[in-house]
This record gives structure tokens, C-alpha cells and sequence, in this order.
């Protein structure tokens, strides 16, 4: 198990905080017009958020700031698809605050560097930020509150990517939780700390405004080739989508949505997880929307509370990475350090152009390149896929994911990566092996999901869509279906990959 690694960051923390009370009146001193720069990062949003909320509180201007940071060093370089939706992300959340009166001011670089660098240029009197989680982020945070308060100059941090802080809920005996269900147990026992901000009505910026970068300058966007078009039809980046998506949970009542949730063929998850992702919508903007939706209609009260455990499940992986910041790249459960984990170039192309011969895990692999996200029950099974047949290291699938998906998020990814591998906190059994075939049985009972992201294989009986190989030849011409050709043969037995997993899993618990 990976030691908890924050007590350094805790200390800086509090060595940042003793800092701020010694220069806390700096604020009252510093002219009226020296403006409170609103660092945003992964809470593009109006609605609900705290820093932007208190430094209009302090009745100075307001310079809203979003720093690109490639160069922090340790710091995950955003993949491509999610620089995608930022582009977008940032130009709704550029054109929501000018038209309250503000300037969004874009830069790039070292976020230390470039903040320090703008409060030494508008003689800020403060800098204020939503907290995040990564371990990277926490580094930098803290060094740069060092930083400025040394300078004198006030840096607040508040919550608002969760609803519960990772030290805010704690076990019995005061440690962390490496469990899903008492952690969640704990936060429900604890409740959530007020309700949703209203978005500010205005934001007065300084009278001088900084220069800002060109958007379009950062190139974010592809264009040779432009591989964005289908994300351009599944999704509308930034808050106006975000909020849509809430209207379109609240009218569905979430009806549905325990018993349903997890069949990718059809639509009754919120698709809020990139949007969460990327702050445009608070996760206590869901749960009071969740919260209002079992309130008025006792129907929905058990989907409900499916649907904020899911929530939960987003706070957990936060928890855990937070306690284990090695979550991305180490085994939390050492013993996984032996696993005997295959070297297969083929198999991993073959899984990652979603043409593996197993029409679920293909359709999954496609639907992610095409939209830039994936059905969680379809990324569980072609993660234990990847994992348990092809005995690929969850690091690699972890980290397609991580520049595919447009809610990639470290905490979530690492966590569930971890969970289907078995070598994380409250993981699935190692002897789990999902069997693709009945898997999509099960939840893609008439193929539709597959027709949809596998159309060569539309015209297939549904008793033959997720396992082409066993129909008969005069079927296969019949759907116009020649496999090795129009759609690949298998690459792996699934009965004899499972036997192989079995066995590589069993050398961690033989080998003690
Ligand atoms: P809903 O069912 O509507 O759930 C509501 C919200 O709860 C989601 O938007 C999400 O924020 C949160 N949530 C739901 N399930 C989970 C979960 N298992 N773990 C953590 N949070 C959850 N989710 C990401 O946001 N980013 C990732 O990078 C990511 N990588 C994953 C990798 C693998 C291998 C697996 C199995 C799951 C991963 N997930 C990830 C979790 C989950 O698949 C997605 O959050 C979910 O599919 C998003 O769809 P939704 O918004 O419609 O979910």
C-alpha cells in the first residue's frame, strides 16, 4: 500500500496559514483600486463559486485569470481531447464574464511564476482560488500562497471542485478511509456545507487590464487532421451546457436510473462527468438538484440516491488520491509490483482502434475515440479486457484514457483503473475476468449500442451481435459479414485469456 505522502504539503499548508494572519491586514492597506485576481482552473463557472463570490465580497475589481500550465514540473500535461473542451470551456466562460462587466486575462506558463508575475504587474492585494486535489496541484498551491504571502500579499484558497475535503471526513479512529461504503456513510452522516452560490449579477475589472493571450494562439484545437467532429456533435462545453445538463436530469426525475444506469444503449446517465470535471458545475449544484428532484417526487427518491452515490464515488477517488498520491503511476497494493504483466504492442493497438473481435469492447473503444467519453459499465469492461485478457498493465490503458477522454481526471481515472485491476482500495476481486460476450448480452440486450459504434456488424441477428464468431457462415453473408476482412476475427480466446489471468493473479497470493 502506498504510504500517505501529504504530511510535508500539511505543514506548508500551515506554515502558509500562520503567514496570512501576519500579513492579513495587508488587504486593508493596499489601495482600493489594487484589484483581487480570481485564479480559475478546473472551476470554469459563475455559478457556485466560492473564490469568485469573496472577491467580489471585498468590493475591489476583479481580474479573472486562467493560467495553461505545460511547465509545473510533475504536473500532468492535459491530454488532447481535453484541450478541446478547454478551448471551448474557456471561450463561454470568457464570454459569460464580459458580459457581467470583466475580462477573463488567459496566460501561459509555470502557474507560480505567472501569478506571482500579474500581482507584481496590477499591484493585486489578493489571489483567490478554488482548491484542487492533485498531488502536483497541492505542491504548487502551496508554494505559491508561501510565495505571495511572503510578498504580502493575500492568498485565500476555498473549497469548491468537492463537497467533502478530503480531511474533513475522517474513520472512527481519525485516520483516512480506504473503503467506499463507510466513507460515504461518513459524508452522508456529515451533510454538505450550505447550498449552491448564486452567479454574480456583475464583475467590476480594473480600470487598466493586464494583456491576455490569444485563445486561439494556444492552439487547442486539432486541425491536421480536425479529429473533433464528433465531439462537436456530442457536447457543449461550459456552463450553459452544464446547467442544460441539470435541467435535462431534473425533468427526467432521474427516473430510471438505478435500475438502468448501466446500459450504454440507452440514455440515462447525466453525462455530467466532463463537465465536472472541468468545474463548469459544482458538484453541490448536483446534489442540491438531486436533492430538490427526491424532494418533490418520493418516486425518484431510490434512483436518487443511486445517482449522488455515484457523486460519492467521484469524492472517494478524490480521497484516495489525495491520502496516496502515487495513485497514478503505483500499485496502491504493492503486492500487484510482482504481476507478471504481458509486453503486447498488437493487442494494445488493436484495443485501443477498438478492433479487438469482441463487439462490446470494440464499440466502447470506438465511442470514446469518436465523443471523447465511454458508458462506465463499457469502461469496466474493456479495462478488465485489457487488463485480464490481454494482461496489459492498467497503466497503459490509464493512460489512453487519460488523452481520449474529455472528463479525463486523474483521481477518477487512477481510481478506477486501479479498482478493475485489483490492485487498489476497495478494488474489484482479482478473480473478477468480465466476460465480454455476456457482458454485452446482459447490457446491450438488443445490440443496439453495438450497431450504433460497430455499424459493420448492424445487419447481425441479436443472438449473434456480440459473438460473430459462433454464427453460422450463411448468417455471416447474410449480415455481410466476412471476418478477418469486414470486421476482425478475435484476437484472444476469452476462455483460455481468463485461465492465463487466473493463474498470473494467483502467483501474487502464492509468491507471500
Ligand atoms: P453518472 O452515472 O451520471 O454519474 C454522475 C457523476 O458521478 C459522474 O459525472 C461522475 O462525476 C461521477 N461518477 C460516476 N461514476 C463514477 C465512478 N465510478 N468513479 C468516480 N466518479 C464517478 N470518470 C471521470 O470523471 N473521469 C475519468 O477519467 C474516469 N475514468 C474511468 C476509468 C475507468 C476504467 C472506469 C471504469 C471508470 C472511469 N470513470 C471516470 C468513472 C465513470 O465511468 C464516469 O464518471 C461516468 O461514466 C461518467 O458518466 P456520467 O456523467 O453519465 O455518470
Amino acid at each position: 500500500m502506498i504510504r500517505a505522502g501529504s504530511p510535508h504539503v500539511k505543514q506548508r499548508v500551515a506554515h502558509a496559514e500562520r503567514m496570512r494572519k501576519e500579513t492579513g491586514r495587508r488587504m486593508e492597506t493596499t489601495s482600493e483600486d489594487a484589484p483581487v485576481i480570481v485564479w480559475f482552473r478546473q472551476d470554469l463557472r459563475l455559478g457556485d463559486n466560492p473564490a469568485l463570490v469573496a472577491a467580489i465580497e471585498t468590493k475591489r475589481p476583479v481580474l479573472c485569470l486562467y493560467v495553461l500550465d505545460d511547465e509545473t514540473p510533475g504536473a500532468w500535461r492535459i491530454g488532447a481531447a481535453q484541450r478541446w473542451w478547454l478551448h471551448h470551456s474557456l471561450a463561454a466562460l470568457s464570454a459569460a464574464i464580459e458580459a457581467r462587466g470583466g475580462r477573463l486575462i488567459l496566460r501561459r506558463g509555470a502557474s507560480l511564476e505567472i501569478v506571482r508575475a500579474l500581482v507584481d504587474e496590477t499591484k493585486a492585494a489578493a489571489v483567490f482560488w478554488n482548491r484542487r486535489y492533485e498531488p502536483f496541484a497541492i505542491e504548487a498551491d502551496a508554494a505559491l500562497k508561501g510565495a505571495l504571502l511572503r510578498d504580502g500579499v493575500e492568498a485565500t484558497s476555498f473549497k469548491g471542485a468537492l463537497l467533502f475535503e478530503p480531511w474533513e471526513v475522517k474513520t472512527g479512529a481519525g485516520g483516512h478511509f480506504k473503503v467506499y461504503s463507510p466513507f460515504w456513510r461518513a459524508c452522508l452522516a456529515r451533510g454538505v456545507d450550505g447550498t449552491a452560490l448564486p452567479a454574480p449579477d456583475r464583475i467590476a475589472a480594473p480600470a487598466d487590464l493586464p494583456r491576455s493571450d490569444d485563445l486561439a494562439a494556444w492552439k487547442l484545437l486539432p486541425t491536421k487532421p480536425d479529429w473533433a467532429g464528433g465531439m462537436r456533435a456530442s457536447w457543449v462545453p461550459g456552463e450553459v451546457g452544464a446547467l442544460a445538463k441539470l435541467d435535462a436530469l431534473r425533468e427526467s426525475r432521474l427516473l430510471g436510473y438505478a435500475a438502468q444506469r448501466n446500459r450504454p444503449d440507452l440514455p440515462q446517465t447525466s453525462r455530467l462527468s466532463p463537465h465536472l470535471h472541468w468545474g463548469e458545475i459544482s458538484p453541490r449544484q448536483v446534489w442540491d438538484a438531486a436533492h430538490a428532484v427526491a424532494h418533490a417526487h418520493a418516486a425518484s427518491s431510490k434512483d436518487v440516491e443511486k445517482f449522488v452515490s455515484e457523486i460519492g464515488w467521484r469524492e472517494f477517488s478524490h480521497h484516495l488520491l489525495y491520502y496516496a498520491p502515487a495513485l497514478p503511476e503505483r500499485n496502491w497494493r504493492e503486492s500487484f509490483d510482482r504481476f507478471p504483466w504481458a509486453s503486447d504492442p498488437d493487442g494494445l493497438e488493436a484495443w485501443r482502434r477498438g478492433c479487438t473481435g469482441y463487439p462490446i469492447v470494440d464499440a466502447g473503444m470506438r465511442e470514446l475515440w469518436t465523443t471523447g467519453w465511454m458508458h462506465n459499465r463499457v469502461r469496466m469492461v474493456v479495462a478488465s479486457f485489457l487488463i485480464k485478457d490481454l494482461l496489459i498493465h492498467w497503466r497503459e490503458g490509464a493512460a489512453w484514457f487519460w488523452d481520449t477522454l474529455v472528463d479525463a481526471d486523474l483521481a477518477n481515472n487512477a481510481a478506477s483503473w486501479q479498482w478493475v485491476a485489483g490492485s487498489g482500495a476497495d478494488a474489484a476481486p482479482y478473480f473478477r475476468v468480465f466476460n465480454p460476450v455476456s457482458q454485452g448480452e446482459t447490457y446491450d440486450p438488443s445490440g443496439d449500442y453495438v450497431r450504433r459504434w460497430v455499424p459493420e456488424l448492424a445487419k447481425l441477428p441479436n443472438a449473434h451481435i456480440h459473438a460473430p464468431w459462433l454464427a453460422s457462415s450463411a448468417t455471416l453473408a447474410a449480415a455481410g459479414v466476412t471476418l478477418g476482412e469486414t470486421y476482425p476475427k478475435p484476437i484472444i480466446d476469452h476462455g483460455k485469456a481468463r485461465v492465463r489471468a487466473l493463474a498470473a493473479f494467483e502467483t501474487l497470493t502464492t509468491a507471500n
